[in-house]
């Protein structure tokens, strides 16, 4: 079975092409200014060359159309007709509570997730042109929507619960929802996988570390807690996102600087804050490693910025620790968990106390999948790739197998019935 998973934006959107037999990627590529003049696409079969080229039209679904064009190319593509592609699976952003899992789309689904834009305004309204685009070049072919925030979905009240007014929660749905569950679940499953052990049955901290940050308390499988909440600027500090701060410093700094709400939250907070905000140097954890190991005149703040993101995932880490009553498992993922080892071995120094003890050497490694724990670490601890993309093929894979399934027994009981 062929997947393709797509994952749009508002003026660009990612795709890759699975082989589910062996989840090999097939092809995959981005097409980037959609809706301005030049919109490109950027494409790699498995095995052939780059090919880029400019795409005609300017929509969504003059994007799609190029893709399936290329897929299909005798020269570029993999494919010998489109009719190969079984299924669609679509990453989405914001599933609020109603989604615990992924599901097939259909128009009940589409509507719930337009209704949603509300919570993630930059995201669903996207997504919802990216699956209008494919229910245009693609009909008939099924298709699934994944949620980031589905992982989270089973946290317990106490865990996604802010301590305002209930009614507010009731009338608004301010809660706690969490993002980047698709990664965190993925490599929890892989943690479980390396270590031989049913993931039921283990209890994991998942830090997932990219230009967005968060960090799950992962219990049999399910996420009891996690950083980020209503959006995703709480939690750890970030690239460019202050994380967790007192809410007073809102209308303190609107005051003071004659700015609005909005612009303190979507210009300071979630822009010019984190690692950027504090070293007044780059956003790149690259940069501030490089600049804070500077032989002749280290960069204090940068330093500074590299010790905050640190202590404060020590902080959830320990947090997290007490709320599952013990740890197996701890995975680094993402740009910054899968490549630095230097924040890996800064995040640990100061664990021991937990049985977290990082091997010096082990550690050294960028990129791969790798156990990086001292053989004396009571917890084991990993780098684990993160591959959002094949989870979503994956659920999408079984959502269109557990139809036809219940489409096979429906017609059976049906044949039953019929006597
Ligand atoms: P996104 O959240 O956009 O998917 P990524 O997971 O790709 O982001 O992470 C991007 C970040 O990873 C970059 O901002 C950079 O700080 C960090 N990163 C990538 N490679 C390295 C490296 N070798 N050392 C330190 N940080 C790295």
């Amino acid at each position: 079975m062929r997947v393709l998973v797509i994952n749009c934006g508002s003026s660009s959107f990612k795709y890759r092409l699975f082989e589910m037999e062996t989840e090999a990627t097939l092809a995959k590529g981005l097409v980037e200014r959609i809706g301005a003049p030049g919109t490109t696409l950027k494409h790699q079969a498995t095995g052939k060359d780059p090919y880029q080229a400019e795409c005609k039209g300017s929509d969504h679904t003059a994007a799609m159309t190029a893709v399936l064009e290329v897929l299909t190319d005798p020269q570029w593509g993999v494919l010998k007709s489109v009719e190969e592609i079984a299924a669609v699976g679509h990453r989405i952003v914001h599933g609020g509570e109603r989604f615990s899992r992924s599901v097939l789309v259909d128009e009940d689904v589409i509507q719930y997730i337009a209704a949603l834009s509300e919570l993630a305004p930059l995201h669903n309204p996207p997504h919802i042109m990216g699956i209008r685009a494919c229910q245009r070049v693609l009909p008939g072919v099924p298709m699934a929507v994944v949620f980031d925030t589905a992982f989270h979905q089973e946290m317990p009240p106490e865990a996604f619960m802010y301590a305002i007014p209930y009614e507010l929660y009731e009338k608004y749905g301010i809660r706690r929802y969490g993002f980047h569950g698709t990664s965190h679940k993925y490599v929890a499953t892989r943690a479980a996988e390396l270590m031989g052990r049913p993931l039921a049955e283990l209890k994991i901290i998942t830090c997932h570390l990219g230009n967005g940050s968060s960090v799950a308390a992962v219990k049999g499988g399910r996420s009891i807690d996690t950083s980020m909440g209503f959006t995703p600027l709480e939690g750890l500090v970030m690239g460019t996102r202050s994380g967790d701060i007192d809410p007073a410093v809102v209308p303190f700094l609107m005051n003071k600087e004659g700015l609005t709400a909005e612009q303190v939250i979507n210009g300071l907070f979630n822009k010019q804050s984190g690692v950027l905000g504090v070293s007044g140097l780059s956003h790149d954890f690259r940069d501030l490693e490089d600049a804070a190991a500077d032989p002749v005149k280290p960069h204090r703040r940068a330093r500074l910025a590299l010790e905050m993101f640190a202590y404060r995932l020590r902080k959830y880490i320990g947090a997290y620790f007490v709320a599952m009553g013990g740890l197996d498992a701890l995975v680094f993922t993402a740009g910054i968990g899968e490549n630095s080892y230097e924040m890996r071995a800064r995040v640990c120094r100061g664990l021991e106390c937990l049985g977290i003890i990082l091997d010096g050497e082990r550690n050294r490694v960028r990129g791969v999948e790798a156990e990086i724990g001292a053989p004396e670490s009571r917890v084991r601890i990993f780098a684990i790739p993160t591959n959002e993309e094949l989870l979503i093929a994956r659920e999408t894979a079984d959502l269109i197998a557990g139809d036809s399934r219940a489409a096979a027994s429906a017609a059976v009981r049906a044949k039953k019935t019929e006597f």
